[in-house]
C-alpha cells in the first residue's frame, strides 16, 4: 500500500448536534483521512460518551458541568474530561489539533473559535454566530495568524468551492440560494397563524430547532448574508439571495465577466463538512451522488422581501456593521426561543428583532467585550419588548 497523506487531527465542538453527528459520519466514512481527537457537547452525556468510546477519543468536554461526574462513569479512566467554556478552549487549542470544527449553537463558540485561531489552528465554522457577531474580528485574527476559515454551511461552502481563492475584485455577485422554508407559498395573511409544529417542518433539510425556525422566517438566510459579507470580504450590496426550493444548487458566484459558477450536490451536510475538513483535497466517499435524470427540474424565484422582513433587516445590519449584526442575532435568538415556548407569534419574531435593532445605538469597530455587551443588551431588550 502506498502511503497516503497524513490523517487530519480534528476537534469537534458540538459533536452531538445535527452538524456534529454528520461530521462523525464523515469521520466514519474516511478513517484513513480523519482522526478525531477531541469532542465537546453541551449536556448530552450519553451521546457524548458513546462517541468518545466509539472512536477511542482521549479528550472530551461537557459545556454544562452538572453531568460531568455521570460522564466520568461512562468512559475509560484514561480519557481527560473538561467542562465549561474553559473546557471548550482547552479542546480548541490542543497542541496536536490540525483543525477545529465549531458547531455549537449560539455565542458559546465565539471565544473558543478565537482561541483556536490564536493557537494557529484552521477552523471549520458551522456556528453562524461566530461570523455574524464578530466577522470583522475573526477574519482579522485569521489573517494575522495565517490560518484558514473553512465554511461548513452548505451555501458558504459552495461559494468557497466556486471561488477557489479568487479575490473579491473578480466577483460581481455572490448568490446565496434559499429553500424558502416551509412557508414559501403561504399567503402573508396566514403567517400570524403559524404554529411551532408547522414552523419546525423544513421541506428539504433536517436540522435543529433553532435553525429550522430561522429557515421559516428567512433569518437563517439573513444571517448567512452577513456571514458571506465577512467570509469573502465583499460588500453587502453584492450579496444576493435567490429562492431555490429543491436545495440542489447550494449557492453561486457571478464573476465580473458575467460567468456564473454553481456548486451542486444532493442535500446532505456530509458533503460540505467533508470538503471543509479535507480541503484542499477532494476525497472519494460513500455519499449518494446527484442523479440529474431523477431531478426533473430546478426552480428559482425572487424572495418575498415584504412578507419576510428578515432579509432586509439582515441587509441593514450587514451594511451598518459594528454592533448591529450581534444585536440582530441576539434579539432573534430570544424571539425564536419565546416562539418555541408558545409565547410569541410567528411574525412577532421579526417584529421583535426590528424594534430591538431600532432601539440600539451602534458602536463601530467594537472590541470583543463591546460585542458581548451588545449581545447581552439585545437579549434584555428583546425580553423587555416581548413582555
Ligand atoms: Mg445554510
Amino acid at each position: 500500500m502506498p502511503e497516503g497523506p497524513p490523517r487530519k487531527k480534528v476537534v469537534v465542538l458540538g459533536s452531538t448536534g445535527s452538524i456534529g453527528e454528520s461530521s462523525l459520519k464523515v469521520a466514519r466514512d474516511l478513517p484513513d483521512r480523519i482522526e478525531l481527537i477531541g469532542l465537546a457537547a453541551n449536556r448530552s452525556v450519553d451521546s457524548l460518551a458513546d462517541q468518545l468510546n466509539e472512536f477511542g477519543i482521549q479528550q472530551g468536554c461537557l459545556y454544562d458541568p452538572t453531568g460531568l461526574s455521570h460522564l466520568k462513569t461512562k468512559v475509560d479512566d484514561s480519557v481527560t474530561l473538561h467542562a465549561g467554556e474553559e473546557g471548550l478552549i482547552e479542546l480548541a487549542t490542543l497542541p496536536e489539533a490540525d483543525i477545529v470544527l465549531i458547531a455549537i449553537v449560539g455565542v458559546a463558540g465565539l471565544r473558543p473559535a478565537l482561541a483556536a485561531i490564536e493557537a494557529g489552528k484552521d477552523i471549520a465554522v458551522a456556528s453562524k454566530e461566530i461570523l455574524v457577531m464578530a466577522g470583522e474580528q475573526v477574519m482579522n485574527a485569521a489573517r494575522e495568524k495565517g490560518v484558514k476559515i473553512l465554511p461548513v454551511d452548505s451555501e458558504h461552502n459552495a461559494i468557497f468551492q466556486c471561488l477557489e481563492g479568487k479575490p473579491a475584485s473578480d466577483v460581481s455577485r455572490l448568490i446565496l440560494t434559499a429553500s424558502g422554508g416551509p412557508f414559501r407559498e403561504l399567503p402573508s395573511s396566514e403567517l400570524s397563524d403559524v404554529t411551532v409544529a408547522r414552523a419546525l417542518k423544513h421541506p428539504t433539510w433536517e436540522m435543529g430547532q433553532k435553525i429550522s425556525i430561522d429557515s421559516a422566517t428567512l433569518f437563517n438566510k439573513g444571517l448567512e448574508m452577513i456571514e458571506a459579507r465577512w467570509l469573502f470580504d465583499i460588500e453587502m450590496e453584492r450579496v444576493d439571495v435567490i429562492v431555490h426550493p429543491q436545495s440542489i444548487v447550494h449557492s453561486m458566484v457571478e464573476f465580473i465577466d458575467g460567468s456564473i459558477l454553481a456548486q451542486l450536490s444532493t442535500t446532505d451536510m456530509c458533503f460540505p463538512i467533508q470538503y471543509a475538513i479535507t480541503w484542499p483535497e477532494r476525497v472519494p466517499n460513500t455519499l449518494t451522488p446527484l442523479d440529474f435524470a431523477e431531478l426533473a427540474k430546478l426552480d428559482f424565484e425572487r424572495p418575498r422581501y415584504e412578507d419576510f422582513p428578515a432579509l432586509n433587516l439582515a441587509k441593514e445590519a450587514g451594511t451598518t456593521g459594528g454592533t448591529l449584526p450581534a444585536v440582530l442575532n441576539a434579539a432573534n435568538e430570544v424571539a425564536v426561543s419565546t416562539f418555541l415556548s408558545g409565547n410569541l407569534s410567528f411574525p412577532g419574531i421579526w417584529k421583535t428583532v426590528e424594534t430591538v435593532m431600532s432601539n440600539h445605538e451602534v458602536a463601530e469597530h467594537p472590541t470583543l467585550e463591546t460585542l458581548i455587551d451588545a449581545d447581552l443588551w439585545a437579549r434584555e431588550e428583546a425580553k423587555r419588548i416581548i413582555s
